[in-house]
């Protein structure tokens, strides 16, 4: 039988489920600071571009462990909302903002920011096409981080191959994923993987009350209760699999 995969369900439906978790996709505010401690120059002049921002985990911890001002964007306007809305509790409204836009049409001037971060999303252009595409909106020297889905091994198991190939189709190995970081014109200057309580911790457990939320919710509705099984089989197959593949932070200089 064929399997649904994450790309026929609604966008809407998929972030209605995840703006109410802390965050949307694997990560840490160790891991965060731990990439932030690749960049050179940060100062209170310093600008960040934080695409695909979800609802800001990773944005409030780029802006309390730097003076930096940040523009984070996202193309889901309730996740952008409730940004705004942290940054204001945060007192970081002055040094945060959080716009609605979409990665592959950037409202931004060339060389415009010093630093540009993504967690967990630049799948949704594409690796190499983000790195190109992002590119002219970065200084010269100026830095970019990301954190991507990536192979650990040269071979895997067929059921995880078919399952990662179906939601992300480029996915490759992190030597791959590095070649295309320098092929693109960026100096690769680090790449470490996410260690599993990103994943376990940060994203598959919390899920867990939201999922049966979320299923009342919605009760009878047949796309909710597909989407919430994907979700499932998603965390079981990483821990079947996890040590195949996981998010790799990799951390370029523009040349
Ligand atoms: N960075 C957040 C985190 O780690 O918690 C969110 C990661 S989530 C896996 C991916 C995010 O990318 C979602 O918030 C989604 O709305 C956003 N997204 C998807 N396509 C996008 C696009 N074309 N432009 C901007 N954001 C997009």
């Amino acid at each position: 039988m064929e399997e649904i995969t994450i790309h026929e369900f609604d966008f809407a439906l998929i972030n209605e489920f995840f703006t109410e978790l802390d965050r949307q996709g694997p990560g840490s505010p160790e891991e965060t600071i731990r990439a932030l401690g690749f960049i050179d120059n940060l100062s209170n002049k310093t600008k960040i571009a934080d695409l695909g921002c979800g609802t800001g985990a990773q944005t409030m911890v780029l802006a309390q462990n730097t003076e930096a001002t940040i523009t984070a964007l996202d193309l889901y306007a309730g996740s952008i909302e409730k940004l705004n809305v942290t940054a204001g509790k945060f007192g970081l409204q002055n040094r945060v903002k959080g716009i609605v836009g979409s990665m592959d049409n950037l409202p931004f001037q060339n060389d415009e920011f010093d630093l540009i971060w993504s967690e967990g999303a630049i799948a949704n252009i594409g690796f190499e096409k983000g790195l190109n595409h992002w590119k002219r909106f970065l200084k010269k020297d100026g830095y970019i981080a990301v954190t991507y889905e990536s192979w650990f091994t040269d071979e895997r198991p067929a059921e995880i191959e078919k399952w990662w190939l179906d939601a992300v189709p480029e996915i490759s190995t992190i030597g791959h994923n590095i070649s295309i970081m320098q092929k693109t014109g960026y100096i690769p200057v680090a790449a470490f993987t996410l260690p599993e309580t990103c994943w376990i911790d940060n994203y598959f457990i919390p899920q867990k009350a939201r999922q049966e939320e979320f299923l009342k919710k919605h009760a009878g509705n047949k796309t909710v209760e597909d989407l919430i099984a994907l979700m499932k089989r998603e965390a079981d197959l990483y821990s079947k699999y996890k040590q195949y593949y996981g998010y790799v932070f990799y951390i370029g200089k523009k040349m």
